[in-house]
């Protein structure tokens, strides 16, 4: 059997910075054989300078709204992006394609092996059979008014089937998925989350502060939103609650939830799950910073999810709201505002913790025995720290 040996000034397992200078064994197919000293490593071993590392998991993607790169203003705040995306998204089917291929492309080239991509439609459907990245896709359904719950339900529903058939994976590479409490009804929630076989699920949380004034009181900018839309409203009776105590109690403790977002997730938010939440409901929480500098400037307090214990993962949303499908730009965006979190810390998000939201850790995510993670070098690092100027390639 062929092996390869890696060693580079710095090796990230997944979980920790390895300092002392260590070997990393593949099979010629990128099987990780082993972690071993350079004097057991023999010859013809490859030699970088910079940071081995397991491939990215990029945990909160749009890959069909990629024809939409530059095409909706920055920082015009939550309504009126949502109102552009809904008004600008249809597009010449070729041209939808060919974005879609460009983007997946893009992501492959920075190091991202993994994606959980949001569905709407069929038209990432073709590109995906080609099985150039793995993908657990998130069936995505939506409507405010219950009275139109089963109808809504049964059009995603048909969106899932022709993924489930078409695409050469498990059904267990498919979900059916809430889009976020303002937009999906009580029906449709339970429609969803009741769905069988449905385990791991995900939901845009608390993407602006107007998004819990909506869901507490039923006031605020979003009424513009419906306005817009020309929707009735007048059934709706606000909660009381805010976003993320509204929606924990749709879920099952059988289910894992990729929380994504939280902008504007604060201490009580976060108590409330720690008291309210299913028990056994697994929730992780996705970043998408550079999204979120996109569309309203703020991003959340990863400083109170941290304390909290919140198992933090990475996204780089859709290229309608993002310059490019890159985690280590997120990695950079954080280390700008948050300089205090260090390399290991974020590499951990990007790799082990996002391998684990999307349950593909037992072969991605970090270079255990056994795994096939990709093998990245991050290269024009300081020491062990990604700068600005660092770049990341995969040599593997
Ligand atoms: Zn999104």
């Amino acid at each position: 059997m062929t092996y390869r040996k890696f060693k580079a000034d710095y090796l990230f397992t997944g979980h920790h910075m390895m300092e002392a200078p260590s070997v990393l064994v593949t099979t010629g197919e990128g099987r990780i054989k082993a972690i071993v000293s350079p004097l057991e490593a023999g010859e013809d071993v490859e030699v970088f300078r910079g940071i081995l590392c397991p491939g990215f998991i990029n945990c909160h993607c749009h890959l069909e709204l990629s024809h939409m790169k530059g095409l909706i203003a920055e920082k015009t705040g939550m309504v009126d992006f949502l109102l552009a995306v809904m008004q600008q998204r249809t597009a010449d089917p070729d041209r939808i394609a060919q974005a879609i291929g460009e983007a997946e492309q893009d992501m492959l080239d920075h190091g991202i092996v993994a994606v959980g991509d949001i569905c709407n439609t069929t038209d990432t459907l073709s590109r995906k059979r080609e099985g150039n990245m793995y993908y657990h896709n998130f069936i995505e359904a939506a409507g405010f008014v219950p009275q139109a719950a089963a109808q809504r339900f049964e059009a995603s529903r048909e969106v899932f089937s022709q993924f489930a058939s078409l695409y050469d994976l498990p059904v267990e590479s498919n979900s059916m998925v809430p889009h976020a409490p303002y937009s999906v009804s009580g029906n449709l929630f339970g429609m969803i989350t009741q769905f069988p076989g449905n385990h791991l699920l995900t939901i845009h949380n608390q993407e602006s502060e107007e998004e819990n004034e909506f869901m507490t009181g039923g006031t605020g900018s979003f009424l513009q939103l419906y306005r817009a839309l020309g929707l009735d409203i007048s059934f709706y009776r606000p909660s009381g609650k805010r976003s993320l105590a509204g929606l924990l109690p749709y879920f099952y403790s059988n289910q894992s939830l990729i929380l994504v977002h939280n902008v504007s997730t604060r201490e009580e938010d976060l108590r409330s799950v720690e008291e309210s939440a299913p028990a056994g409901l697994e929730i992780y929480y996705c970043l998408c910073p550079g999204a979120n500098r996109y569309i309203t400037g703020m991003l959340p307090d990863i400083g109170l999810l941290v304390s909290h214990g919140c198992k933090l993962v990475l996204g780089t949303d859709s290229l309608a709201s993002n310059h490019q499908l890159d985690l280590l730009s997120e990695i950079k965006i954080l280390r700008q505002q948050y300089p205090q979190l260090d390399t290991e810390t974020l590499l951990g998000w990007a790799t082990h913790n996002g391998a684990r939201a999307l349950q593909l850790d037992a072969t991605l995510g970090s270079f255990r025995k056994g795994n096939q993670p990709g093998v990245l070098l991050l290269e024009d690092t300081r020491g062990p720290q990604i700068t600005e100027a660092t770049r990341v390639r995969r040599i593997l």
